[in-house]
């Protein structure tokens, strides 16, 4: 059985699936207390209530989307997670597994695209970032660079040299804390430092609000 927070469908707002359809399942808990987390309700161990994996893909093909995202919360604490990913898999979807880059990804299954969220400075979580995540990057996964200072951005450029991540992968992203760092100054920074990567908003914030739910 999996702990699950919610499952809703909604257009995905961030990462290189940004704008398409998708089913997102939002899996409970999560041992970390970033400073400015953005899904505070689903940290506890016991919020949500649990569900079969079967029960969960029959979920996810009922939505006729082909998509579908395990999130969270952190999904890897739920030792579980990777059976449902492999489930979704096996159901012929594409899947996506956001998680936050200090549990073990290794054991994540082959074709899921991983998306790892590297916690920097302002998040007060970078030291329990597990270095392996980041050493064996594949092909398929996106990092995302969460911004909330200037401090994080010179830092998240640190951590691509340290890392080799732009050898790795093509697939890096930066995203503004909502309300610490404006869009026109990211912008400016990616600009001027020539970065790899590309700048994202987090398009479901700007379509129904920073603070909504279940979107
Ligand atoms: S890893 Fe995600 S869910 Fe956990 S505290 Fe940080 S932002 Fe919140």
């Amino acid at each position: 059985m999996i702990r699950v927070f919610e499952t809703f469908s909604s257009l995905q707002g961030e990462s290189s699936f940004a704008g398409q359809r998708c089913f997102f399942i939002r899996l409970s808990g999560c041992r970390l207390r970033c400073a400015w987390c953005d899904t505070l309700p689903a940290q506890p161990h016991d919020c949500g209530k649990e569900y079969s994996v079967e029960a969960l893909v029959d979920m996810a093909l009922a939505s006729g989307i082909p998509v579908v995202e395990v999130t969270g919360g952190e999904p890897l604490e739920q030792p579980e997670s990777v059976n449902l990913l492999q489930k979704l898999l096996d159901a012929g979807l594409q899947v996506l597994l956001e998680t936050n880059g200090a549990e073990d990804a290794s054991r994540v299954p082959e074709g899921v695209v991983r998306i790892f969220d590297y916690k920097l400075p302002s998040s007060r979580m970078e030291s329990l970032m597990l270095p392996a995540n980041f050493r064996s990057l594949r092909k398929l996964d996106e990092v995302k660079f969460v911004i909330g200072s200037r401090e994080d951005f010179d830092r998240a450029r640190e951590v691509e040299t340290l890392y080799a991540i732009p050898e790795q992968v093509n697939k890096i992203f930066y995203s503004p804390v909502w309300g610490a760092v404006t869009f026109a100054e990211l912008a400016q920074w990616i600009m001027e430092s020539k970065a790899p990567g590309r700048m994202q908003l987090q398009m479901h914030k700007l379509i129904w609000g920073a603070d909504a739910t279940g979107v």
